[in-house]
């Protein structure tokens, strides 16, 4: 939009060209899991929905290009509600929409934090029949872990920081933004208060 200001727009943390070039490198790690390589008929990716979306479609189009169309499922989970501090206690809003009995799944999820999230969704995917569960998450914040769980992949470690962007939210605002940002406190404090 012409004239638009950019002011408002979160700091960069991990800016586009270095999160797509992650990507790529980490779908050829992906791709070469004893897991995964040579069965890729039986890959199922879960996505959790909703942070890594953005996330899931990238890595989805770098494994394509490498000849892994796998099924995709999405799994709708919830820690945060509307804040920007997890409420302790995993939610599942909608279980995965594809069946993962029988499949390899591949995990994805924007924040590793707590690890509550990833430890609840793979202890439900192995319960519904998943024969092995593979996890990748773009962000890790490790010195927030609170529950024994680690991914398998991890893109970036992140910083103690609550970040918007390339599929993360605050109040369900900035999915958008193609980095990785972080906030600061006078956007958040003008969301409190609805302005
Ligand atoms: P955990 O269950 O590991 O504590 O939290 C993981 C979930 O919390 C992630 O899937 C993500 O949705 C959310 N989360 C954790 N840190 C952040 C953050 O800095 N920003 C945003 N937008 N979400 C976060
Ligand atoms: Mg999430």
């Amino acid at each position: 939009m012409a004239g638009a200001s950019v002011s408002g727009l979160p700091s960069i943390l991990f800016p586009t060209r270095q999160i797509s070039d992650r990507i790529e490198a980490m779908a050829e790690e992906i791709l070469r899991d004893p897991r995964i390589d040579g069965k890729f008929e039986q890959v199922l990716v879960v996505c959790a929905l909703n942070g890594a979306f953005v996330f899931a479609a990238d890595l989805l189009r770098a494994f394509a290009m490498r000849g892994g169309n796998f099924k995709v499922g999405f799994l709708k989970l919830s820690s945060y509600g509307e804040g920007t501090v997890s409420t302790g206690t995993v939610t599942m809003k909608q279980e995965s929409t594809v069946d993962p009995a029988g499949s390899v799944v591949l995990f994805l999820d924007d924040i590793l934090d707590s690890g509550r999230t990833l430890q609840f969704a793979l202890k439900h995917l192995r319960e519904q029949g998943a024969t092995d569960v593979v996890s990748a998450v773009l962000l890790d914040k490790a010195e927030r872990r609170e529950v024994a769980a680690q991914a398998d992949f991890v893109g970036f470690t992140c910083p103690d920081v609550f970040v918007v962007g390339y599929g993360m939210d605050y109040a369900e605002r900035y999915r958008g933004l193609p980095y990785v940002g972080i906030l600061d406190e006078s956007a958040i404090a003008a969301e409190k208060v609805g302005i």
